[in-house]
């Protein structure tokens, strides 16, 4: 099947009133095990490598496996680059075939994020790639590092939408991530104020530790794209625990892959049956 673009997948998931599983992957294991999670359920999935993750060179070997990954599931599969950080990784990730990027400009002041989201959004064009950018701060950096977590402001929200008309939008209301401390309360109140006048999906970022109910909330609410990494990066080092030899780690590896993929698209929704 031809590699999914995130738009797509977000706006058939809002016809199915359901939120598409965007989950990230460090090995051709865990890609395995997503994929074969994803076919197992009938349900489009997204694959994403974050930026911070990836030592020199690595993009290319662990994108090109994504990109051959999704080729060839049965399933639509996005493959998108998370928390892009610098325009050269941008302008990789999209010459390698990358379906969406994400621009992370949530550090930055309004306007200058709005601006360097904007490059971002030239450069994808050509590619017809979807573009993700990112208002107020998620908790913690996406390796942990500590991070303030600031809430989205909705007006602000409203501005770089007019300003940037992204595809895709992570708005932090609360999460972080990473593993939380206490439960997190999201504050699903800027949601409902941005949703009065605009309606670009929004994403989910630290979705690791929300419990069902706070997913179901925020799916309802045009949350369409909900990003796993720390669960399956948990379950994959206590899986890979006692394993008698390589081989038999990188297999509990990708069984540990996919039961949380597995876990986390019923929990999200299964793509509806189609008719015959
Ligand atoms: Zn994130």
């Amino acid at each position: 099947m031809p590699i999914a673009n995130m738009r797509d997948l977000l706006a058939e998931a809002r016809r199915e009133k359901r939120a598409v599983g965007s989950f990230s992957v460090s090995s051709i294991n865990m890609i395995m095990g997503i994929v074969n999670a994803a076919e197992q359920l009938h349900t489009p999935v997204i694959l994403q490598v974050a930026e911070k993750r990836l030592r020199d060179g690595e993009l290319a070997i662990l994108g090109a496996a994504m990109l051959a990954a999704a080729k060839q599931s049965s399933q639509p599969i996005g493959v998108h680059l998370d928390h892009g950080e610098t325009i050269e990784c941008i302008r990789r990730a999209l010459e390698l075939g990358f379906t969406s990027v994400m621009y992370d400009g949530s550090r930055l002041p309004l306007e200058e994020n709005i601006c360097q989201t904007n490059k971002v959004m030239e450069l994808a064009r050509p590619f017809h790639a979807a573009v993700e950018a990112e208002i107020g701060s998620v908790g913690k950096t996406e390796t942990g590092q500590a991070a303030p977590a600031i809430c989205a402001k909705p007006e602000e929200g409203v501005h770089f939408l007019k300003e940037t008309g992204v595809d895709a939008l992570a708005v932090a209301i609360g999460n972080a991530h990473g593993v939380y401390v206490g439960a997190p309360h999201l504050r699903f109140e800027v949601l409902e104020e941005m949703l009065k006048s605009c309606d670009t999906p929004f994403v989910l970022h630290g979705g690791t530790g929300i419990s069902d109910a706070d997913f179901h909330r925020a799916a309802q609410l045009g949350m369409l794209k909900i990003n796993i990494a720390t669960a399956t990066f948990m379950a994959a080092t206590q899986a890979a625990q006692g394993a008698q030899d390589y081989f038999e780690m990188i297999r509990r590896i990708e069984a540990a892959a996919e039961q949380v993929a597995m876990h986390h698209i019923r929990i999200f929704g299964v793509k509806a049956k189609e008719e015959v």
